[in-house]
């Protein structure tokens, strides 16, 4: 049985970044609950996606977004006339410190920083109306220096900064804004780490619980984030790492 306070039945999601990993988990967490559940990806369509990538489509609604592109934004927001909770879990990372070079470290910061403002913008007024949420994917390593990924760090800092203004912006507009920074979580961007035998165990040994995240984890926290049982939780950001920042 559906927990009430977690019932998103008749209400409408919206992940942006939702075609694959963690919005992609996080998606059918809301759907799972009874949500109608849309999702955004760069791709032209959901037949470009493939389950081994960590991307399942079915029985969610699919939009091509590029986040970096406010016009594509503005567009996606004209498609929806309700919205209970925006999640944007869109995000990029570029390795070998090509972070360094400043049309790369802008075009980060476009995609994991000004889109999120962008697009709380843009579908205020609809979270407003349906005194929503909104729920913005950050990182662990808005905490920390990782020091070969300049854009990728700024830009998650960032986001938990947005997190921590928006909530006190609009709380009185009736909307939780808060946040989650995953830390090691198996997904296409983490395949660098996962994929490589010797990277994966020195990670594991770093991580207290003694496992790398599974997007689920993720989705969980989400529910819970969007849901009554946080209703008195504003502008947070989560670090959900299994202890890795202890
Ligand atoms: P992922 O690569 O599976 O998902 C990234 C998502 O972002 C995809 O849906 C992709 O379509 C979307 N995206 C990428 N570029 C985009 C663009 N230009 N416009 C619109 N959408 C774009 O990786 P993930 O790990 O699921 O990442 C989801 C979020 O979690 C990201 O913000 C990421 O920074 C954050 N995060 C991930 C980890 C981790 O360990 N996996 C840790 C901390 C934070």
């Amino acid at each position: 049985m559906i927990d009430p306070s977690l019932d998103y039945n008749g209400q409408t999601v919206c992940i942006i970044g939702g075609s694959s990993g963690i919005g992609n988990a996080t998606a059918h967490a809301f759907r799972n609950q009874g949500a109608d559940v849309h999702v955004t990806g760069t791709r032209a369509s959901e037949t470009d996606y493939d389950a081994a990538e960590g991307s399942d489509l079915v029985g969610l609604t699919y939009h091509q977004l590029d986040a970096a592109d406010d016009s594509a934004i503005i567009a996606l927001r004209q498609k929806f006339d309700r919205l209970d909770i925006l999640v944007c879990s869109q995000g990029m990372v570029m390795y070998k410190r090509a972070e360094f070079e400043p049309e790369n470290f802008a075009r980060v910061v476009q995609v994991n920083l000004n889109s999120l403002m962008t697009c709380a913008g843009e579908f205020h007024d609809l979270l407003k109306q349906a005194k929503g949420s909104l729920i913005i994917i950050s990182s662990t390593a808005a905490f920390h220096a990782t020091v070969g990924n300049p854009g990728y760090n700024a830009s998650k800092a960032g986001a938990a900064g947005l997190t921590r203004t928006l909530g006190k912006a609009w709380a009185p507009d009736g909307i939780r804004v808060n946040g989650i920074a995953p830390g090691l979580i198996a997904t296409k961007m983490t395949k660098v780490t996962t994929d490589n035998p010797q990277r994966r165990e020195a990670t594991v040994k770093s991580i207290p619980v003694g496992r790398i995240g599974d997007p689920d984890d993720m989705a969980g926290l989400a529910l819970f984030l969007a849901s009554p049982l946080a209703g008195y939780i504003v502008g947070q950001t989560i670090i959900a790492d299994g202890g890795l920042l202890l």
